[in-house]
């Protein structure tokens, strides 16, 4: 039933969002001795939001929002050495070691074995193929996609480029907004596979609940089950 199939990388296969809490929490710890005022975990998050369209995501977009955010909640009193403390953080986010979820490389074994398996990730070319490379995984993949965003329109380009009809194609992801949405919008089918942590940008009230071909398994150990169960029910 189906000529494809895809899944997300972060949060989805390995931990991501937590590296971001952490530089969170530093943030907040060194913005701590300039008694600033303000939210300053909202304060980030708009900014980076706002940055999205010209610094795109991951890791150093991020800390160029807190670098950007410190300067504004400091009224530019913000040391030389503390900026210097985020540009830090940004390395120890992009060489932090990937860690695969429980369960992830036994799902792409069993999806593997009956379905070509394509990656597609969002974010920073050089921090993402880096986790590919570290993360063993690659074996399991016949190509890894990095875009900018995921769109219905990136999706289509991908599915253009491998010759495949959407509706012979599923995604599997964590991210309603990027992962599931998008595909369904274009006639495609997702598995979503929430996770505990979401960053703010990517969560969307869906009070109708999952779009139709949308289904939601607990964790990606149920992933091989959901998908045989839809070629089943549904295929044909
Ligand atoms: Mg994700």
């Amino acid at each position: 039933m189906f000529d494809l199939i895809a899944f997300d990388a972060d949060d989805t296969l390995w931990h991501n969002e937590r590296l971001y809490q952490m530089g969170r929490d530093r943030f907040r710890e060194l913005l701590s001795s300039y008694s600033v005022q303000g939210p300053i975990d909202e304060l980030l998050d708009q900014t980076e939001i706002r940055n999205i369209p010209f610094f795109g995501y991951g890791v150093k977009s991020f800390v160029l929002s807190q670098i950007e955010t410190a300067v504004k909640l400091t009224a530019g009193r913000i040391s030389g050495h503390d900026v210097t403390a985020l540009v830090e953080l940004a390395r120890e986010m992009l060489t932090a070691e990937v860690e695969l979820f429980d369960e992830a490389e036994q799902t792409l074994a069993q999806v593997s074995s009956r379905y070509p398996l394509i990656l597609i990730t969002k974010g920073d070319l050089l921090h993402q193929q880096t986790k590919f490379e570290q993360s063993g995984l690659k074996g399991y993949f016949q190509h890894l996609e990095v875009v900018s965003g995921k769109t219905i329109g990136t999706y289509r380009t991908i599915l253009h480029k491998h010759r495949v009809e959407p509706s012979r194609f599923l995604m599997v992801g964590n991210a309603l907004r990027s992962d599931i949405l998008p595909v369904a919008e274009l006639g495609g089918w997702a598995v979503y596979v929430p996770h505990e942590l979401t960053w703010l940008y990517e969560e969307v009230h869906l009070p109708e609940g999952l779009p139709d071909r949308c289904f939601e398994v607990e964790r990606i150990g149920l992933v091989p089950e959901m998908i045989e169960r839809i070629a089943r029910e549904r295929g044909g």
